[in-house]
C-alpha cells in the first residue's frame, strides 16, 4: 500500500478534495486501484447530524454512513464505492480511544494524544485503506494546516511516513500540499507568500512537502512557479498549476498535461504506463458541447450554498453528457415559494425538482411546486422529502384531503399520509439512526422506474425516517397515482408514479448518489428527457 497524503494550506474550500480526486483518476485510468480516506477533524462522529448550511449536503454510502461530499466526489471520480471508515473525524477517534480507557485497555497507563490518539489515527487509516484492496490511499485531510483541530493528524501521519520509510530510493508515502495563489492589483500579479508560509508551517511540523499544487484564478506563471519551487523546497516539476476551470471534469486532464501522475509514481517507484482517459474525454466533451439546454428549478431551503445540493448538480452534468443537454440548475428558496407562488417562479423552468430535506421551514412551498408540477404536467422529480410532499400534495388536491400530511410537519392531521417508519417510534439518538443506505428496491415490469433502470430489481441509498403511511396506500392509489416501487417485503412503497403526465415521479431512496460520469442516475434522466421532449421533439 501506497499512501498519498493531501493538505491544504493559507485558505478551507481550495477543491483540495477536487484535485486529489482528479490525480486519483489519473492512476486508475493507468490501471492502479485506488481508494480514498477523508479526514474531518471536527469532533462530530459523523456528518449525519450537520446542518447542509455549514458543511454542505451529506452523503451517504452504501454501507449507511453518512459522511462528508468529498466522499461523493472521490466515489464519481475514481468510479469506487466506499464504506464509512472511510471518513475519519476527530469525534470517531476520540470516542475510540475513551471507550478503550473505560474497557481498561490502557493497563493503567495515562492516556494522552500521543501515543494514544496518534495511534489510533494511524490505525483507523491503515485499517480502511488496506480493506479496500486498493494499491494506494489517497488521504485528504480537511481544514487548513496550522488548524490546532489538524494537530494530531499531521503528527500521525509524519509518523506514519516516518515507520514506512522507503524502498530502494523510493516512497512509500507522499505528501501533497494544496495552496491559494491570490492575485493582487489591476494587473493581477500572483503571489507566493502566503504559500511559502503555509510550506513553513507545514516543514515546521515535520512535513516536506513533495509536490504542491497551486489553486489560483489563472494558470500559474512559470516565473512563479520557480518562485514556488525556489523557496518550498521542491522541483519546479513538482509544482503543479490548478487554475479555476470552467468544469471539474475538466481538471484530469489538465493535471495530465503537467504530468503529475508521473512524477507520483516516480517517487513511489510504481511503473505506469500510458493513461485510458477516452472515456473520460468523451464525457467531458460532450459536456462542454451540448446541443440542447434544459433549465431545472431546485426547490429546497438550502439554496443559498450550492454544496447543500451537489450530487443532484453532479447527477445532471451525468445527464447532460450523455443527452447533449446543458442542464443549469435553478434554485428556488422554497419559502420564497410560500410568499410569491409556485407559477411566478417555476414557469420558466422547463423541469422541477424537489430533493431531500428535514423539518417544516418551507414544507409548503415544496408541496406547492408538486401541485403546480402535476397540474401544468411540467416534468418532476421528488427525492425523498420531494417524494413525500408529492403525495402530501396528491392527497390534498386530488382526494380532497385537505389537511393531509406528514407527521414529521403535523402530528395530529387527520390523513397522515407520511408517517414516521415502525422501527423509528423508539428511537431517540439523533446519530446514525435513521434508515440508512443501500437497501433492495423491487420495481413493477411495466413502470416508467422499470424503463428507466432497465432492471425490476435495484439497489438504491436510503437517509429518512419517514415514510408512506401503510394504511393509507389503498386510498392513495384509488385513482391514478401508482407505487410501482417497493422494498422486498412489498411494506415500504419506494417510488411513486403518475402516468397521466409526461413525468411526475417520487422516489423514496436518493438515486444521486451513485450517479457517475457514464452511468447517470436513472431517474434523473427520466426528468431531463422528459424535459427535452417537451422542448425539442427529441425521443
Ligand atoms: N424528513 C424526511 C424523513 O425523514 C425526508 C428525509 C430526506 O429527505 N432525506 O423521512
Amino acid at each position: 500500500m501506497k499512501y498519498i497524503f493531501v493538505t491544504g494550506g493559507v485558505i478551507s474550500g481550495l477543491g483540495k478534495g477536487t484535485t486529489a480526486a482528479a490525480l486519483g483518476r489519473l492512476l486508475v485510468a493507468r490501471g492502479f486501484r485506488v481508494t480514498a480516506i477523508k479526514i474531518d477533524p471536527y469532533l462530530n462522529i459523523d456528518a449525519g447530524t450537520m446542518n447542509p448550511f455549514e458543511h454542505g449536503e451529506v452523503f451517504v454510502m452504501d454501507d449507511g454512513g453518512e459522511v462528508d461530499l468529498d466522499l461523493g466526489t472521490y466515489e464519481r471520480f475514481l468510479d469506487v464505492n466506499l464504506s464509512k471508515d472511510h471518513n475519519i473525524t476527530t469525534g470517531k477517534i476520540y470516542l475510540s480511544v475513551i471507550n478503550k480507557e473505560r474497557d481498561g485497555v490502557y493497563l493503567g497507563k495515562t492516556v494522552q494524544i500521543i501515543p494514544h490518539i496518534t495511534n489510533e489515527i494511524k490505525r483507523r487509516i491503515a485499517a480502511a485503506a488496506e480493506s479496500s484492496g486498493a494499491e494506494i490511499a489517497l488521504i485528504e485531510l480537511g481544514g487548513t494546516v496550522g488548524d490546532i483541530e489538524s494537530m494530531p493528524f499531521l503528527e500521525a501521519v509524519r509518523q506514519m511516513s516516518m515507520e514506512m520509510g522507503g524502498r530502494n530510493g523510493h516512497r512509500e508515502f507522499l505528501f501533497i500540499h494544496t495552496t491559494l495563489i491570490p492575485e493582487v492589483g489591476s494587473v493581477g500579479e500572483q503571489k507566493t507568500k502566503p504559500t511559502q508560509h503555509s510550506v513553513r508551517e507545514l516543514r515546521a511540523i515535520g512535513i516536506d512537502p513533495d509536490l504542491i499544487i497551486a489553486r489560483a484564478e489563472r494558470d500559474i506563471e512559470p516565473d512563479i512557479k520557480k518562485k514556488i519551487s525556489l523557496f518550498c523546497n521542491v522541483p519546479v516539476e513538482a509544482v503543479i498549476s490548478a487554475p479555476n476551470l470552467p468544469s471539474i471534469y475538466g481538471l484530469p486532464m489538465w493535471l495530465e498535461e503537467q504530468h503529475v501522475a508521473e512524477y507520483v509514481l516516480r517517487k513511489l517507484g510504481l511503473a505506469g504506463g500510458v493513461p485510458e482517459l477516452s472515456q473520460w474525454k468523451e464525457f467531458y466533451l460532450k459536456l462542454e458541447h451540448p446541443r440542447y439546454f434544459v433549465d431545472v428549478a431546485i426547490v429546497g431551503k438550502y439554496t443559498e450554498l450550492a454544496d447543500a445540493y451537489i450530487s443532484h448538480i453532479e447527477a445532471f452534468h451525468h445527464v447532460g453528457a450523455a443527452t447533449e443537454c446543458k442542464v443549469n440548475t435553478r434554485f428556488i428558496e422554497s419559502e420564497d415559494l410560500e410568499k410569491k407562488g409556485a407559477e411566478k417562479l417555476l414557469s420558466g423552468s422547463d423541469a422541477i425538482l424537489v430533493p431531500g430535506g428535514f423539518g417544516s421551514r418551507g414544507i409548503e412551498g415544496k408541496i406547492s411546486a408538486a401541485g403546480y408540477a402535476r397540474s401544468s404536467n411540467k416534468p418532476f422529480l421528488g427525492i425523498c422529502l420531494g417524494f413525500q410532499c408529492a403525495v402530501i400534495e396528491y392527497a390534498r388536491s386530488v382526494l380532497g384531503w385537505d389537511k393531509a400530511n406528514s407527521t414529521e410537519f403535523n402530528p395530529d392531521s387527520p390523513h397522515p399520509v407520511i408517517d414516521l417508519l415502525p422501527e423509528q417510534r423508539e428511537v431517540s439518538e439523533k446519530g446514525g439512526t435513521m434508515r440508512l443506505g443501500a437497501h433492495k428496491v423491487v420495481l413493477e415490469p411495466e413502470s416508467l422506474a422499470a424503463k428507466l433502470y432497465s432492471s425490476t430489481t435495484i439497489y438504491e441509498r436510503h437517509r429518512h425516517r419517514f415514510e408512506i403511511n401503510p394504511e393509507l396506500i389503498s386510498d392513495l392509489t384509488s385513482r391514478d397515482l401508482r407505487f410501482t416501487g417497493k422494498s422486498e417485503d412489498s411494506r415500504r412503497m419506494e417510488v411513486a408514479e403518475l402516468r397521466s403526465n409526461d413525468y411526475f415521479v417520487g422516489s423514496q431512496f436518493h438515486p444521486e448518489f451513485k450517479s457517475r460520469p457514464g452511468r447517470p442516475s436513472p431517474l434523473h434522466m427520466g426528468l431531463i428527457t422528459a424535459a427535452l421532449k417537451q422542448k425539442y421533439g427529441t425521443t
